[in-house]
């Protein structure tokens, strides 16, 4: 793990240096709203008894941020993991109000946790939370306010659950819309589940045909290392390997498998289906999470936790590409050595954005009570994505061509001339909340 001492890895801290170093890229910010913009709008945390399967009681602690909903109601995953904080949770709402501006969907920011460990729980215990912690949170969340989805360790089942609660309480409105991730059957999108993996091989795809790295212009022969092997994780592997890059090594929480000839993901899938882990699989070297990282490859996709890649180990990533599909799993201070070392990174405010986008497709098909195919929801989502691509890459090009130069106007702050794309992806969406925040007109 990092050293705690030398790098400050407080989620806000983290997320607030990369609100300010995406600051020096937009146009025009009035001063006073910057404190606004960081800050979330509301916090709720509650806490809860539940009876477990032995009998016993034990007390479980959540939370829900709503960062901004200037755009409309909060959207943002619920997650379910012993380490999560409040910090983590505000920072990763905060995260959301960007993606959802970025992708122009008509959503603020928001997420949830619950601090619980889902590998020693079973299916009722994990259901009895969910019910008990979607009634505490009561119409914090509803259709038009705030629409949680799944995020790490919570899954279609979990929605359904949620969505299940919410209508009890609310009986006779169409509370389809109140939660997105659904399974297809139950009001879910086709095409969801695989949305975040896939949106991360979209924005690869579209990201390698600008042509910054020359002799890596398409996906086919790339090699690639994947950390997390879950949903996001083994989706994005399927489109890789569909799309003849070879999948050279992978990880799960357990630790990770390395193979020089690379491997189908569907094997993959199956082995850990078997054992609970894809560590062990025949014929593979076994690789700690670290050396994961490490690994020589032509492209790393973190998916799975936050600060992966830290200070400490950013000077050794021999990578040319990282595609954030994990939520902020690279540091500030990993991200401003990755930039000195020419590496390109593609943040997860794009990479990951497949997974909303698609949310918002469930919830406007929720709403018309209709269900769009698979084919209609994959060709809206890849065009939206290679949109975004398009529009990062553009004004990102402006500012190295020199035809765009860094705002210097805030203070005690320093501008490189070749921002991240981080920076170009971020200072795009803060100028457009900003912006909507002043046409709506500061209330009263
Ligand atoms: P998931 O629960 O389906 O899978 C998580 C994976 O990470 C599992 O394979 C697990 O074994 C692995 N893992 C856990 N601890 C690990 C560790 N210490 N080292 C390596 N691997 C570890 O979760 P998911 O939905 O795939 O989410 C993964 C990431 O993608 C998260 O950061 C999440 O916020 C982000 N994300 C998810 C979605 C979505 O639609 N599910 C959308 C946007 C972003």
């Amino acid at each position: 793990m990092p050293d705690l001492e030398a790098e400050n890895l407080d989620p806000i801290t983290c997320s607030e240096q990369q609100f300010d170093n995406a600051v020096l890229y937009v146009k025009e910010l009035k001063r006073g709203l910057i404190d606004f913009l960081k800050k979330p709008k509301r916090i709720s945390i509650v806490n809860f008894p539940i009876e477990l399967d032995d009998g016993s009681v034990r007390s479980f602690q959540g939370y829900r941020v709503i960062h901004n909903r200037v755009f409309g109601p909060g959207k943002g995953g619920i997650r379910y993991h012993p380490d999560v904080t409040m910090e983590e949770v505000v920072a990763l709402a905060k995260l959301m109000t960007w993606k959802c501006a970025l992708v122009n969907i008509p959503f603020g920011g928001a997420k949830g946790g619950v601090v619980c460990n889902t590998k020693v729980l079973s299916e009722s215990e994990l259901r009895h939370i969910t019910r008990r912690f979607t009634s505490e949170l009561s119409d914090s969340i509803g259709p038009y306010t705030d629409i949680p989805a799944p995020d790490l360790y919570t899954d279609e089942q979990t929605m359904a659950w949620i969505f299940d609660t919410y209508d009890v309480l609310h009986p006779g409105e169409n509370n389809r819309p109140v939660v997105t991730g659904k399974p297809v059957d139950m009001g879910g999108s086709y095409g969801r589940h695989e949305a975040t993996g896939n949106g991360v091989y979209y924005a690869t795809e579209r990201f390698l045909s600008k042509a910054l790295i020359p002799e890596q212009q398409t996906v086919a022969g790339a090699r690639i290392v994947i950390q997390g092997f879950g949903n996001v994780g083994s989706i994005a592997a399927q489109a890789f390997f569909r799309n003849g890059a070879k999948i050279i090594a992978v990880s799960d929480s357990k630790g990770g498998v390395y193979r020089e000839g690379g491997f189908d993901p569907d094997e993959l899938l199956a082995f850990k289906k078997e054992q609970g882990t894809i560590v062990g699989m025949p014929d593979t070297m076994t690789l700690t999470n670290q050396e994961i990282i490490e690994l020589e490859c032509d492209i790393l996709i973190p998916a799975a936790l936050s600060n992966q890649i830290h200070g400490d180990n950013a000077r050794k990533i021999n990578a040319k590409l990282i595609i954030e599909a994990a939520n902020n799993p690279t540091t500030p201070k990993a991200d401003a050595i990755l930039t000195e070392r020419g590496i390109y990174l593609l943040p997860d405010v794009i990479a990951n954005a497949g997974g909303v986008t698609v949310s918002y497709f469930e919830w406007v098909q929720n709403q018309a009570n209709q269900q769009w195919d698979l084919e209609e929801v994959n060709t809206r989502l890849q065009k939206r994505i290679y949109k975004v691509m398009d529009d990062v890459f553009s004004r990102w090009q402006g500012f190295i061509v020199g035809e765009v130069q860094p705002s210097a106007s805030q203070p005690g702050q320093t501008s490189s001339t070749k921002p991240s794309f981080r920076c170009i992806a971020l200072s795009i969406a803060i100028e457009r909340v900003a912006r909507a925040t002043l046409m709506r007109g500061i209330w009263p």
